[in-house]
């Protein structure tokens, strides 16, 4: 079924809010099977409400709204909705009832204004809301069908999953998998590459390639009529994927990678700790972001400093002077030191020029070294990011750190 999303507020118009239930309506409805044809956004205006639903309909058969709900004067989706698919509004005791019982529970007066929310269109599905006041609906006239959801995000997500989802299943004319094959150390571009062949031939399961972020990943889809063969033919289609680019490969199901690293460093029982000096804690940040990874992690040292290195790590100061402290010989004798004060089974370190000053021809903003000690071994490897901001190359410095260890104990 042809869908569109249109969402209701002047706040998102401003720039005041971030259109996040687009996003999410959008990945929920493509993964039932709905074609998401358009996103529209028009401010709290009955006009604009009315013109933008007649252009919709013109291609879609199913529009489904978000925000304007509420009890306030500028919250016209439902009475602008009910009018427009030649419905009356009437009052609904239930719906009363369960208004007067959430104002009770909040232990709030409920004004004159709440009452407008006790109507619904006579013809509505109706979709109580357990997270606030404003209940949603589904109405179809002649063919043609909208879903009304609230708009703050948690009550829309909510009702949608409660009662959208199930009512828009009945009327899937089919079912679309997809899966997000996510990698790392191979170009969007030469990924592409070697998987020209399956993206040019196939109509379905259709395969995307993008980059985000340092990464690489795949999308693979199918729509078919029902969800059994779909997932058959996602999982055929991975299988090619995964003989051509295995090695980059370190998810098939959408996962970050300090999450499958995390799990491994569980399952192993390995214990870690990092010394980080241009990523200045992040790694820590992003590892400790892992529910249950004190099991593992032991500790992360912030040594930013010529000073700090030696202390804390025991670098040489002639380390530091010959080769200075962007180096692979600093790196190596960071994670070394690292070893020393901690005993943890893996130890990293990170040296680099995070910008935007302090590059150099011969040691550019975006050059680090990682430096890894496992098994009695120290590896070093040379990084060099493209220079888009700090941020970007910290985060990037960041992600090569994880990416080694992956790779070290895969
Ligand atoms: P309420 O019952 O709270 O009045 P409502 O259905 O009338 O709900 P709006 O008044 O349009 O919804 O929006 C309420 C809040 O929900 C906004 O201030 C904003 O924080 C959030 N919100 C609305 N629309 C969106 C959207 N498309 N994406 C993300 N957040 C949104």
């Amino acid at each position: 079924m042809k869908t569109a999303i249109l969402s209701v507020g002047t706040e998102i118009l401003m720039g005041q809010i971030v259109n996040t239930n687009a996003v999410y309506l959008s990945q929920e409805l493509n993964a039932l099977g709905f074609d998401v044809m358009y996103h529209h956004t028009v401010g709290d205006n009955t006009a604009r409400l009315k013109e933008t639903m007649d252009l919709l309909f013109h291609d879609c058969d199913l529009i489904i709204t978000t925000g304007g709900l509420g009890p306030t004067q500028d919250d016209l989706t439902k009475e602008t909705v009910c009018s427009y698919m030649e419905d009356e509004l009437i009052f609904d005791e239930v719906q009363m009832k369960e208004l007067e019982e959430a104002f009770k529970r909040y232990r709030s007066p409920m004004t004159e204004n709440n009452i407008k929310q006790a109507y619904l269109p006579s013809r509505a599905v109706k979709f109580s809301n357990p997270h606030g006041t404003a209940p949603g609906f589904a109405l179809e006239n002649k063919g043609k069908y909208i879903i009304c959801l609230p708009g703050p995000p948690r009550e829309m997500k909510e009702m949608f999953n409660l009662h959208a989802r199930p009512y828009l299943e009945e009327k899937a004319d089919a079912k679309i998998v997809y899966k997000l094959i996510r990698t790392m150390g191979i170009g969007e571009s030469q990924l592409e590459t070697q998987l020209l062949d399956l993206i040019d031939g196939q109509t379905d399961p259709t395969l995307a390639t993008y980059a985000k972020e340092g990464e690489s990943y795949v999308r693979v889809a199918s729509k078919r009529e029902t969800k059994e063969e779909a997932t058959a033919a996602v999982e055929d289609m991975i299988k090619k994927v995964r003989d051509r680019i295995g090695e980059f490969i370190y998810s098939e199901d959408n996962e970050d990678l300090w999450t499958v690293t995390g799990r491994l460093l569980l399952e192993k029982g390995l214990t870690l700790s990092a010394a980080e000096s241009c990523t200045g804690g992040l790694f820590a940040k992003t590892m400790t972001d892992i529910p249950g990874i004190s099991e593992v992690f032991d500790r992360s040292l912030v040594t930013y400093s010529n000073k700090a290195k030696m202390e804390e790590l025991g670098v040489k100061a002639e380390t530091l002077e010959k080769y200075g402290a962007v180096s692979e010989e600093t790196a190596r004798e960071m994670a070394e030191g690292l070893e020393r004060v901690s005993g943890s089974d893996i130890c990293i370190s990170v040296t680099g020029v995070a910008g935007p000053g302090g590059g150099t021809d011969e040691k550019p903003v975006g050059l680090s070294y990682i430096g890894l000690r496992y098994k009695g071994e120290t590896k070093c490897k040379e990084v060099r990011t493209r220079d888009v901001g700090r941020a970007f190359n910290r985060n990037r410095t960041m992600l090569n750190m994880i990416n080694m260890i992956y790779r070290e104990i895969k």
